[in-house]
């Protein structure tokens, strides 16, 4: 059995669980946790060189129940369709706890886009949409980027759906850019909505924000914009890594001298590891597996799923994990890591603020407005803390694990939607 059909199979029962705790029957609980519809393309990508290549591709819509299909494209060469049916389902939780009126989708693409050239990757992208038109829409289902695909990718996206439909229409995807209806703030809407449920457990926790340090796995879109938010904040980010490796300094990186050092090298990935003593002063190197097991408070993973494993999760010192990236911990861990009485912040609350100021961006675009900064930045702040206090009370009502309670938040909002429906 493959690991996405393990994990796939893991979430599925983790919500019939949750359904039963729940009080449902299974029978009212199966249509709400098994996806709606689930497509499959074949796409022919015509390469530069003129030699054809035929492309897997998928959108799994998970549930509408709540209002449209949203969710994310991903171009990877190892995606599969478990692992799109399970991050459908993680979107369609997402949204219900966050209290958006969006339902759950993923689309994905089994090819290598950095071996792409531009041009390749706008025809496949084109071909894409033109086979799941029928059925995406600003009203039905509304993609997003995901891993391997951009604002680029979503400009094609937007001008494919656009002259197929015969209108202008920004509504059908989020993560545009600026000039073509994106929002503000919707690039570093994920990183944010990281720090807001962080500083929101810090307080909960009655802690000394001064004597707390943070390590943070991963330096991309999540990862980087919470260090830089958390170190504005005065908080000390101990450890910070990106796929080249990890540095380490005791009593807080510069994090601005981190991002500035990134800038000369003019690539945003692959440079920490290579950052030397000398234009960093006072840091070690670690490991990336030396990172997850570092002396810490906070640990944030905000690279790629399966990091914390049953492998590691016993070394781990952190008193709260908060999952920027989706999928970060597995099962196993969990469990070792709930015995082990630390905390975890799980995906779909910690890293809901993407989707949440996809949200703002769709409203922005259906009215054809464009909101201050400042607007956006207060009312994610808003109702990234409504989300947090929903999982809190949850928990402590039956002592339920975070990821429990919010999954329970969730599911119970949908499993009531529904019932009212039918
Ligand atoms: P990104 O591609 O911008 O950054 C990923 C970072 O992880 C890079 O710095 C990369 O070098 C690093 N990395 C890769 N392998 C690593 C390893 N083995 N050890 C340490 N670092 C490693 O991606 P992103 O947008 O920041 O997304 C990161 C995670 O957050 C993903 O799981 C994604 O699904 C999730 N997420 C992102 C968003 C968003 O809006 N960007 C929204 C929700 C969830």
């Amino acid at each position: 059995m493959t690991d996405s059909r393990k994990n796939y199979e893991a979430l599925l029962m983790s919500m019939e669980n949750a359904g039963e705790a729940l009080g449902f029957a299974p029978a009212d609980i199966a249509p709400v946790i098994h996806p709606q519809r689930e497509i499959k393309v074949t796409l022919p990508l015509e390469l530069d060189s003129g030699e054809v290549r035929i492309l897997k591709g998928w959108r799994v819509q998970h549930s509408d129940i709540r209002g449209p299909f949203k969710g994310g494209i991903r171009y990877h060469i190892s995606v599969d369709l478990d692992e799109v049916r399970s991050l459908a389902t993680l979107m369609t939780l997402k949204c219900a706890l966050l209290d958006l009126p969006f339902g759950g989708a993923k689309g994905a693409i089994q090819v290598d886009a950095r071996k792409l050239s531009e041009k390749e990757l706008e025809r496949l992208t084109r071909a894409y949409i033109g086979s799941i038109y029928p059925v995406i829409g600003p009203d039905r289902d509304i993609p997003a980027p995901d891993v391997g695909t951009d604002a680029r990718v979503m400009s094609w996206i937007m001008d494919e759906y656009s002259r197929l439909a015969g209108s202008f229409s920004p509504g059908i995807t989020t993560g545009k850019p600026l000039i073509l209806g994106g929002s503000q703030g919707r690039n570093e809407a994920t990183g944010t909505g990281v720090v807001i449920v962080t500083q929101a457990y810090i307080d909960y926790r009655g802690w000394n924000r001064e004597e707390l340090r943070i390590a943070i796995q991963g330096s991309g879109n999540a990862g980087f914009v919470a260090a830089q938010r958390l170190a504005a904040d005065g908080l000390k980010v101990v450890a910070l890594s990106d796929s080249s490796g990890a540095i380490y300094a005791p009593d807080g990186l510069d994090v601005a001298k981190v991002g500035e050092l990134r800038e000369v090298a003019r690539i945003n990935d692959r440079t920490i590891g290579r950052m030397s003593d000398l234009e960093l002063e006072g840091v070690t190197h670690l490991s990336n597996e030396e990172l997850l097991t570092v002396d810490c408070d906070i640990l944030i993973p905000a690279a790629l799923e399966n990091q914390i494993t049953a492998r590691n999760a016993e070394a781990i010192k952190a008193k709260v994990i908060v999952e920027a990236a989706n999928g970060p911990t597995t099962d196993k861990a969990d469990e070792i890591l709930d015995r082990r009485g630390i905390a975890v912040i799980p995906d779909i609350l910690a890293n809901a603020g993407g989707v949440t100021v996809s949200y703002f961006e769709w409203l922005q675009n259906i009215s054809r407005e464009a909101w201050e900064l400042e607007t956006i930045e207060a009312k994610l702040q808003k109702q990234m803390e409504t989300a947090f206090s929903d999982v809190i009370a949850m928990a402590e009502t039956h002592e339920y694990s975070l990821r429990k309670a919010a999954k329970m938040v969730a599911l119970s909002r949908l499993a009531e939607a529904r019932r009212l429906r039918h």
